[in-house]
C-alpha cells in the first residue's frame, strides 16, 4: 500500500473524498450491522500461534511474483487450508510485468459456512514488494523487502481465525481471500498495485449483495502498532468502521485508536469502488512512508521489514478484535 497524498490521481479522489463526505462524514447509518450484538462466549484467539505462521511465511524468502519463494509459499497456504478441510479456491490469473513478462498471479479464496448468504469478507495481501525502494543505498533498495509486516503479518490472522472457525463454526459465512500483487508497482505507478483486488473485484461484478462488508488488514504486526480510522474507510464504509473501532473500545484494545488518518490507497479501494462491497481497512497507517514519531519504525518498504520488528502481541489484539466482530453476527 502507499500513501495517497503522493499523487495527482490521490490529490483527485481525496478531494472527491471531501466533497461527497460533505457534512456526512461517512457517519450515515443504515441497517447493515443491524445483526451485530458484542459476544459473550468466544474462541481463543493464540497470537503466538499467528506469529509462528508470520515466520513460517517470511522463512519462504520474498514472495515476489513469478519467484521459487511465491510459488512455494502458495503450495504452503494450499496445504495449511486442504490440513484444515478448508480447500481454498485458487484464482489464477496473468498480466503483463514491467519487464514484459506475464507475472502468474493467484488470489487465495476460502469459504467458511459456504450455503450461509449472510457473508462477510476478511482479506489480507500475501505478495512481496519487489524493490525496498525506501532503502536509501541504491543497491538495497533493488532487493526485495522480507514482508514479515507489510504481507505476512495479515495473512497470518487470517490462517489463525480458519483453524479458529473450523473448529468453532460461526453463524454467519465468512470468506477469506489472500491477494496477490498488491504491492508490486513501482512508486507512482498507480495502475501496478492492488492486482489482485483489482481482478477479484472486476470478476465479482456488482453482485455482491451477499457480502454484508470486509475488512482488510495490512501491517498489523508491528510490535507498536497503532491502528487509526483511515479516510477513504470512513468514506466509504463508516457505519462498519464505528463498529470495528466501538468494539474495540469495548474489549479495552487500545491500540484501534479514535486518531482520524488520510487516505491509503489499499486493497480496500477496489473492494469499495468496483466490487460496491463496504471494506474498512485496519492499517498501522503511520508506517506508510515511515512512522515521523519514531525512529526505529522506519522500515516500510525496506529490507528492515522482519519479523523482529513484529510481536505476537499485536496479531493477538486484531484477532481478537475479529473473532468478536465474527461470532457476534447471526445468521437471518
Ligand atoms: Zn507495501
Amino acid at each position: 500500500m502507499k500513501h495517497f497524498k503522493r499523487t495527482l490521481l490521490a490529490l483527485a479522489l481525496l478531494s472527491f473524498v471531501v466533497q461527497a463526505c460533505g457534512d456526512s462524514g461517512g457517519e450515515k447509518k443504515d441497517t447493515t450491522m443491524s445483526g451485530f450484538s458484542p459476544p459473550s462466549d468466544t474462541p481463543v484467539f493464540d497470537g503466538s500461534r499467528t506469529f509462528a505462521y508470520l515466520e513460517q511465511q517470511v522463512a519462504f524468502g520474498p514472495r515476489v511474483p513469478n519467484s521459487p519463494a511465491h510459488e512455494r509459499c502458495l503450495e504452503y497456504f494450499v496445504r495449511f487450508f486442504d490440513s484444515l478441510g478448508l480447500p481454498a479456491e485458487l484464482q489464477r490469473f496473468e498480466l503483463p510485468g514491467y519487464k514484459d513478462e506475464r507475472l502468474a498471479l493467484t488470489n487465495v479464496i476460502v469459504h467458511i459456512n459456504p450455503s450461509i448468504s449472510r457473508r462477510i469478507l476478511l482479506a489480507a495481501h500475501w505478495d512481496s514488494r519487489p524493490w525496498a525502494d525506501m532503502e536509501k543505498d541504491p543497491d538495497r533498495a533493488l532487493r526485495p523487502i522480507p514482508g514479515a509486516n507489510d504481507g505476512a503479518s495479515g495473512v497470518a490472522v487470517l490462517m489463525h481465525l480458519a483453524e479458529l472457525m473450523k473448529a468453532t463454526p460461526p453463524s454467519i459465512g465468512v470468506d477469506l481471500v489472500l491477494f496477490d500483487g498488491e504491492d508490486y508497482g513501482r512508486e507512482g505507478d498507480e495502475s501496478m498495485f492492488l492486482l489482485g483486488a483489482k481482478y477479484y473485484s472486476a470478476s465479482r461484478g456488482t453482485a455482491t449483495s451477499e457480502i454484508l462488508f470486509g475488512v482488510l488488514l495490512d501491517l498489523v504486526g508491528d510490535r507498536d502498532a497503532e491502528f487509526p480510522r483511515e479516510e477513504l474507510s470512513q468514506h466509504y464504509a463508516g457505519d462498519v468502521q464505528t463498529m470495528i473501532w466501538d468494539e474495540a473500545a469495548r474489549l479495552g484494545l487500545d491500540r484501534f485508536s479514535a486518531r482520524q488518518h488520510s487516505a491509503i490507497l489499499d486493497d480496500h479501494v477496489p473492494l469499495n469502488k468496483v466490487a460496491g462491497i463496504k471494506t474498512v481497512d485496519i492499517i498501522d497507517a503511520a508506517l506508510v512512508g515511515g512512522d515521523p514519531s519514531s525512529a526505529r519504525r522506519q522500515y516500510w518498504h525496506t529490507l528492515g521489514d522482519t519479523p523482529e520488528v513484529c510481536a505476537p502481541e499485536t496479531l493477538h489484539d486484531v484477532g481478537r478484535l475479529l473473532v468478536s466482530i465474527i461470532y457476534g453476527f447471526h445468521s437471518i
